[in-house]
């Protein structure tokens, strides 16, 4: 049987169960931010690979009201994100009741798609089986979906089902991210690299090739989009860190404003981040540490 592979791209209200369900149907916490191995961007949530399948969750910035450019940056992206994905699975939430908000939603993000369309009724645990039907009727009635199952990232009702939907509704392709990994690794490597490249350029000559960066956390807001990023500058050298701290602390402000402004342009969202530097003598001569750190 031909593998299937492809991006699946999440979409619903604020609370509606979406990180919840992701994180069930892969099996494991993942909640990092992350990028398509090519070119294009996007937000990935989580991979559930299968034995014959891969689907790749992808996170959309939500909707936010245009009263910026940034808002409408962010407005365009859910349609970009959208249009490049293989299918979409609108999550709604049947304890709160399927309204206007997923209404909303499912005219901007659903109906425009031209593929799979799949719609998730999440929270059926907190329903009673009588009043499930109204609800699933209800979602059926927000877009032409091609499936609608009810849902619940807590007990786990209908994820085998929404699984095996899933898996179906993928092109065939080859896996798109290595099978044993549910978040996108690199992407650690690569906010390293770009800390790293800001503190060279910005400390030249003085300090080149004692600086290491390590991220240890990406935590993403979902109701905000908000990523934050925690990452550990290593010297070599008590004065190598007065270097990159600068005076008051203004070399290392330049360092993380820069890298800040760059990688909210690769992982298109709004950026905390928190650089913190440490001494470690002679890090370049520490095999474990530079195992650890990728090196
Ligand atoms: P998101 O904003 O759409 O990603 O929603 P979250 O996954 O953060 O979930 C919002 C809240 O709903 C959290 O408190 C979850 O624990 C809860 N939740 C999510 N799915 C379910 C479910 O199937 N049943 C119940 N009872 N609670 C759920």
């Amino acid at each position: 049987m031909a593998f299937r592979s492809g991006f699946v791209a999440v979409v619903g209200r604020p609370n509606v169960g979406k990180s919840s369900l992701v994180n069930a149907l892969v099996g494991t916490k993942v909640s990092i931010v992350s990028d398509k191995p090519q070119t294009t961007r996007h937000v990935v949530r989580g991979v559930l690979t299968g034995p014959d399948f891969q689907a790749v969750f992808t996170d959309t910035p939500g909707y936010h009201k245009p009263r910026t450019p940034l808002g409408d940056r962010l407005n365009r992206r859910v349609e970009e994100a959208v249009a490049e994905v293989d299918a979409v699975l609108l999550v709604v939430d049947a304890a709160s009741g399927v309204g206007r908000g997923d209404a909303f939603v499912a005219q901007r993000e659903v109906a425009p798609f031209r593929g799979p369309k799949l719609c998730a009724v999440n929270k059926v645990d907190l329903l009673r089986r009588h009043a499930e039907v109204p609800q699933l009727q209800a979602a059926s009635d927000l877009a032409g979906f091609d499936h609608v199952i009810p849902t619940s990232a807590k007990t786990g009702r209908g994820l085998p089902e929404l699984r095996a939907l899933i898996a179906a509704a993928l092109p065939e392709g080859d896996p798109l991210f290595p099978q044993d990994q549910a978040t996108d690794q690199s992407m650690e490597l690569r906010i390293a690299e770009v800390v790293r490249e800001k503190a060279l350029v910005l400390t030249r000559e003085e300090i080149p090739h004692s600086i290491a960066v390590v991220v240890e956390e990406i935590e993403r807001d979902n109701e905000t989009g908000f990523v934050t990023v925690s990452c550990r500058l290593f010297v070599e050298r008590e004065s190598q860190k007065g270097i990159v701290i600068g005076r008051g602390g203004g070399m290392l402000r330049e360092i993380g404003t820069r890298a800040r402004m760059e990688l909210e342009e690769v992982l298109g969202a709004r950026v905390h981040l928190e650089i913190r530097v440490k001494v470690q003598k002679e890090w370049q001569r520490d095999p474990v540490a530079m195992d650890r750190w990728g090196l």
